[in-house]
This record gives structure tokens, C-alpha cells and sequence, in this order.
């Protein structure tokens, strides 16, 4: 039996992740569980899954909840969080939370020696050397949930180190990916929340759009897989069938393939390396399928991804202010307080505006990230919706 402990199980990741693990009653069991705001399907979630501890958002809904199921402990805020990735009991954190809140759960998680099931990517974006860093000392495994990270993982099972060439990370395109960036100026929130292929949580779905969320899992994949930016290629492919690629030195490819379905890498990085099967599997038929399309990535209408790699060859805390300015701008355009275009321009300004270049610690990156989403605060205060 190996028991969990989800953070963010409210979300479309934890969804997906109560979806496996009451598929398998005997072999899974999500000891605690956390969440922040939804206490309506928190609650439904401490009902059928009879946790015993649960971290939310507020001491509001603690009350509301404690009052409601009294046998189990509850906590409130990043301390709640942090308790419920350390309980003795936990196995494995699976991270489903979204954005870098999830840093200081997974880090105490880690220092107890819990292995780590990563979905939430801004974590290792913000943090990666730190973060891979203590899963090394630990001897902690971080087992990918990201979809094209899991197929990575997947390909280079038993290959040896020396082999790789590259990796190829595929890119669905999100919502915008027929429009040209003269269309883009006047696209709405409704209108980018329509993803083509996966339906997924807000935050992720408007970064699939602005392709940030691409520039996040090329930063993602340097740190998980230890592998060189100039070794790191995307390519547009629109079905989101290929989940990604490696090409060995000799010129070979291996891909992954499936239908999209977060349940299939979520339960993958629970069960590996044991394979089982998935209950009402999508139905999935190349033959039907018929073609499969790949295009090259254009940088210029995807200047996310162009910055992700700048920011990732920089190093330092770079990519942790690309992230930091992200999250506030896009959580700015789903509140309606910038118009889409925006997003970009202040990630750009953000990371522009940044110019320390010395080795930073864990502490001052966390200094970083608070200073970054003050400063893009502010700008949005100032200029958004101009
Ligand atoms: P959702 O927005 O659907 O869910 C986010 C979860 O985190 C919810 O449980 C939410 O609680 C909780 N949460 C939100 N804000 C906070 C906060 N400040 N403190 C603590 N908890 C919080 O996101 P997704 O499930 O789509 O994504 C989760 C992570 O997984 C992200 O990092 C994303 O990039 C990554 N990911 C997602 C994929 C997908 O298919 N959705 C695919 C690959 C990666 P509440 O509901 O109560 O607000
Ligand atoms: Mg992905």
C-alpha cells in the first residue's frame, strides 16, 4: 500500500490523481490532503477519501470544517501544507498545487525523505538547483507528472547517459496557436481558456496560450533530466499525441505516445516502474488517428518560449523572476486587470528590469520571487489595461 499525500487536490491534477488512486483501493491511499479555497469539493474529497489531516487555505474554513468532521486534524496556509507532505505515515507527495507555493511543501517533504510525484513545474522552475539538489543528498526520486517530462522519463529508461542527443519537448500550440500576434491584441480570457486538446486549470491553460508554459517545461526538463539548453528542442505538434521525444546519438528517436489523459503519467509516476492498466481508457486508435503533424516552433510569435531559454542559460535566479512575474500576470489577465498581450510585456519588462548575475542562494531567490511579485504588482497597478 503506498500512501499518499496530495497537495492541490481540488484542482484538475488532483482530480485526476483521486480518478487513479480510487481505481486501486488496495494498492494507493491519500493519507492527507490539501486544498484552498473549494471547501465544497474539499469537503466531498474528506468524505470519500477519509484523510487524516487536511492543510486549506484559511482558518475560515478550517472552523467550518473541523466543526464538520471532528476526528480529522486540519492546518491552515503554507504550514498546513508543509504538514501534510511531512507526516510520518506519507510515502509519496504527489505536488498538484499551482505555482511556487509549492516550494516550501516539497523542500520539507524532501529533507524527510518523501519521493516526490512533480507536477507542479514553477517549484523546480523557481528553484531547480536547490530543489534537485536535496532530492540528490536525500536520496529523494522526483518522478515527473508533466506529461512530456513522463514521456522523456519513459524513453530513457535503460538507455545510458552517454547516448542522449537531445530532447524534444512537443507543444500543442493552446488556444491561439492559428492566430497571428496582430489577432492576439484583442483576444478575451473566455476565448483563451478554450484549450484545444487538454482541459486543464486556469493558470496552466492561459500559460499553454502565451506558449509560457512550454518556456516553463524547457527549464523544467534542464533540471529533471539534467540536460544542456542547446540539447532541449520543441516542436509544434498539434494532436498532443506525441507527449515527447528523445534522439539518441546514432540519430534514433524514441517518443511516447497516448491519448491526452493526465491519469496515464499521474498513475505512471506511482506505480513505476510497475505498468497497470487504466480504468475506462480513453479509446485510442492510430489508425483512426490517421496523421500526426509536427511543425517547427517560431520564436517570434512565441516569445515566452525564446525568453525561457535565455533566462534558463542565465541561470541564477533568472528563471525564477520569469516565473514569479508569470504567475502575477497571468492570474492579473484571468482577473480581467490587463489585456492578454500584457502578459508578455511584463514578464519581459521583469526579467529586463533583473540584472543580478552572482551565485544566489535558496534564501535570497525566495527574497527574488516576493521582490518580483511586488514589483509586477505594482506595474500592473500602474499600467494595466492601458
Ligand atoms: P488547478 O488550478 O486546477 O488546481 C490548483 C490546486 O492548487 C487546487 O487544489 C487549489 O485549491 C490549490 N491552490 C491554488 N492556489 C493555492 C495556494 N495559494 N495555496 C495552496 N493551494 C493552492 O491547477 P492544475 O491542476 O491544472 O495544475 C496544478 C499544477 O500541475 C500546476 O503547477 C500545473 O502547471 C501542473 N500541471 C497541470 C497539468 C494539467 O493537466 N492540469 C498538466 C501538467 C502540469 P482550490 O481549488 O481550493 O483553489
Ligand atoms: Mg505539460
Amino acid at each position: 500500500m503506498k500512501k499518499i499525500a496530495l497537495l492541490g487536490a481540488t484542482g484538475s491534477i488532483g482530480t485526476s490523481t483521486v480518478d487513479v488512486v480510487t481505481a486501486y483501493p488496495d494498492l494507493f491511499q491519500i493519507v492527507s490532503l490539501t486544498f484552498h479555497s473549494n471547501s465544497e469539493k474539499g469537503a466531498a474529497l474528506i468524505e470519500l477519501l477519509k484523510p487524516s489531516y487536511v492543510g486549506v487555505g484559511s482558518e475560515k474554513i478550517k472552523t467550518e470544517l473541523h466543526n464538520r468532521f471532528p476526528e480529522i486534524e486540519f492546518g491552515v496556509g503554507e504550514e498546513g501544507m508543509v504538514r501534510a507532505a511531512t507526516l510520518e505515515e506519507v510515502d509519496v507527495v504527489l505536488t498538484a498545487v499551482s505555482g511556487s507555493v509549492g516550494l516550501k511543501p516539497t523542500m520539507a517533504a524532501i529533507e524527510v525523505r518523501k519521493d516526490i510525484a512533480l507536477a507542479n513545474k514553477e517549484t523546480l522552475v523557481m528553484a531547480g538547483y536547490w530543489v534537485m539538489e536535496a532530492a540528490r543528498k536525500n536520496n529523494v526520486s522526483i518522478l515527473p507528472v508533466d506529461s512530456e517530462h513522463s514521456a522523456i522519463f519513459q524513453c530513457l529508461e535503460g538507455q545510458q547517459k552517454g547516448n542522449l542527443k537531445e530532447l524534444v519537448i512537443t507543444a500543442s500550440g493552446g488556444s491561439f496557436r492559428d492566430l497571428t500576434r496582430e489577432e492576439l491584441k484583442s483576444v478575451t480570457l473566455e476565448q483563451a481558456l478554450n484549450h484545444p486538446n487538454w482541459s486543464m486549470g486556469k493558470k496552466i491553460t492561459i500559460d499553454s496560450a502565451t506558449m509560457m508554459n512550454k518556456g516553463l517545461e524547457v527549464i523544467e526538463a534542464h533540471w529533471l533530466f539534467g540536460t544542456d539548453y542547446d540539447k532541449i528542442k520543441v516542436v509544434l505538434h498539434k494532436e498532443s499525441i506525441v507527449h515527447s521525444m528523445i534522439v539518441l546519438k546514432d540519430g534514433a528517436y524514441l517518443a511516447q505516445l497516448g491519448p491526452s489523459d493526465m491519469r496515464e503519467p499521474i498513475q505512471y509516476a506511482l506505480t513505476y516502474p510497475t505498468r497497470l492498466p487504466i480504468q475506462n481508457e480513453k479509446p485510442f486508435d492510430l489508425s483512426q488517428i490517421g496523421q500526426l503533424n509536427f511543425e517547427p516552433m517560431d520564436f517570434d510569435r512565441f516569445p515566452m518560449l525564446a525568453l525561457a531559454f535565455l533566462v534558463g542559460k542565465k541561470g541564477g535566479a533568472y528563471p525564477t523572476v520569469y516565473n514569479a512575474a508569470n504567475e502575477i500576470a497571468a492570474n492579473a489577465f484571468i482577473d480581467g486587470k490587463i489585456s492578454y498581450l500584457q502578459i508578455e510585456e511584463f514578464v519581459k519588462k521583469a526579467v529586463w528590469n533583473y540584472t543580478e548575475t552572482n551565485d544566489v542562494t535558496l534564501e535570497e531567490v525566495i527574497a527574488i520571487d516576493k521582490q518580483t511579485r511586488t514589483i509586477v504588482e505594482r506595474w500592473i497597478k500602474e499600467e494595466g489595461l492601458l
